[in-house]
């Protein structure tokens, strides 16, 4: 059977590694429908290579990008914003959905997939960051599958029992043994160099990953080791563990993508090539396999395999980002929206790379003044009432996407204002 595939992200890095996959197999996977935002050149290339029933871009360029189209003599519909992207995961035709589009901005389509019940094929990360407890409820309210995409947490999917994979029982049954999992980190382009150097980085110095060929927000993120703090909440959320299960390893040859430790003192690792090409074959097509185009990995020219403890003074992030998941969902929802706010205001040379912990640390401390004082609501009804969003009405708890795009709108307000301090 051709299963329907739904690449929202499609112009970016992941898009790139799936449609390289998806074009090898046009018997097994049918390119459905495809998103993209800024990059509508690609996009349009994209449309006549695959030929998708259905594409998404902001709402603002529907009619031009129809137009292009149509000049180009493809016939696809066009649909705009985040209303257009819930409508194609939702849409029944789709069987799975690949959420690679990159930050908050992903949030709401693929709550929509696992809420219509869809295979989600996931890499933003940030959506489990943001809901993580509402996403697994709807994943499990109705008969969603989701599988990770994220090398880290792909591998640890391998390394669990069927059982478990299969979403038939829980990670914690005592039989299972499993003791604890191990997040692998390359340590990103910094790991040998000084705070000082890194306080003086450029943009281009920070994206450039030693290993792995990555889109510019999740590059920083990798530099500053946040990506490794958001892979924890998402592994805590995925995975159902508490924060003090799962530990970080700096391992700088990317071999090793992470483990799953048992009780009887086994390690079951899953090693490749730094390639995401690699688990997103896996999870195309699990449970079975197919080929990638990866390199195989040759054991006779690795030399050695580290094994390091990452530093937390110098990669601040990553403990924020364990402090946050013990906090609650409040903070991670602040921790992820300030870190967006900085990163953005790094790319556009605003801050210093080590400027983003400063930035997300001190609106974490705000922030957790403004929730447990219980000021957010009124803070919210004030922006609100001069804003064109008058639907929200935080009442503190978050059981919903609103509440979640209140606390999110909120951190990122304070978040600007902590880059405005860092500018002058
Ligand atoms: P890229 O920046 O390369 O691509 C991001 C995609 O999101 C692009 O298609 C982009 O469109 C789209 N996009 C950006 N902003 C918006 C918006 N406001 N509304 C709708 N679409 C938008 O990122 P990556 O592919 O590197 O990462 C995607 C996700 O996957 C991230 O969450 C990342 O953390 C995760 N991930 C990535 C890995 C990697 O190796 N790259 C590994 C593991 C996880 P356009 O380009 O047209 O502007
Ligand atoms: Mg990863």
């Amino acid at each position: 059977m051709t299963q329907r595939i739904a690449v929202l992200g499609a112009t970016g890095s992941i898009g790139d590694s799936t449609l390289s996959i998806l074009a090898d197999y046009p018997e097994q996977y049918q390119v459905y429908a495809l998103s993209g935002h800024g990059r509508l050149d690609k996009l349009l290339e994209l449309c006549q290579q695959f030929k998708p029933s259905r594409v998404a871009v902001a709402e603002d360029k529907v009619k031009e990008f129809s137009n292009r189209l149509k000049q180009a003599n493809i016939s696809c519909e066009v649909v705009g914003g985040q209303a257009g992207l819930d409508n194609i995961a939702a849409d029944a035709k789709v069987d799975t959905v690949v959420a690679a589009i990159v930050g908050a901005a992903g949030l709401s389509s693929t709550l929509t997939a696992a809420k219509a019940g869809k295979r989600i094929l996931l890499a933003n990360k940030e959506a489990l960051v943001m809901a993580g407890s509402l996403m697994m409820q709807a994943v499990k309210d109705n008969g969603a599958t989701l599988l990770p995409l994220d090398s880290e947490h792909n591998a640890i999917f391998q390394c669990l029992p069927a059982a478990v994979q299969q979403q038939n029982t829980r990670i914690h049954e005592s039989c299972y043994g499993i003791s604890k999992l191990w997040l692998t980190a390359s340590g990103g382009p910094f790991l040998n160099k000084s705070l000082q150097l890194m306080q003086t980085a450029s943009v281009s110095e920070a994206v450039k990953h030693p290993n792995w060929s990555m889109g510019q927000k999740i590059s920083v993120d990798s530099a500053t080791m946040m990506n490794k703090g958001l892979e924890l909440i998402e592994a805590c959320h995925l995975f159902d563990l508490d924060e003090s299960q799962i530990n970080v390893v700096i391992h700088p040859q990317s071999i090793i993508h992470s483990m799953v430790e048992y009780c009887d003192g086994s390690f079951l690792a899953q090693m490749g090539s730094p390639d995401m090409r690699t688990p997103i074959a896996h999870a195309l097509a699990y449970p079975n396999r197919i080929t990638a185009g990866v390199k195989s990995l040759d054991l006779y020219e690795l030399s050695a395999l580290e094994f390091i403890k990452p530093d937390l003074q110098k990669f601040a992030c990553l403990k924020l980002a364990r402090d946050a998941m013990r906090a609650g969902q409040a903070a991670t929802i602040v921790l992820n929206a300030a870190n967006e706010v900085a990163v953005e205001a790094f790319i556009k040379e605003q801050v210093s790379l080590t400027d983003i912990a400063l930035i997300n640390g001190r609106v974490l401390d705000t922030m957790h003044h403004k929730v447990s004082n219980n000021l957010m609501a009124k803070e919210d009804q004030l922006l609100t009432s001069n804003s064109t969003n008058k639907n929200s009405n935080f009442n503190g708890n978050i059981n919903t996407l609103d509440d979640i795009l209140v606390i999110d709108k909120l951190a990122r307000i304070e978040a600007q204002q902590e880059v405005a301090k860092c500018r002058s």
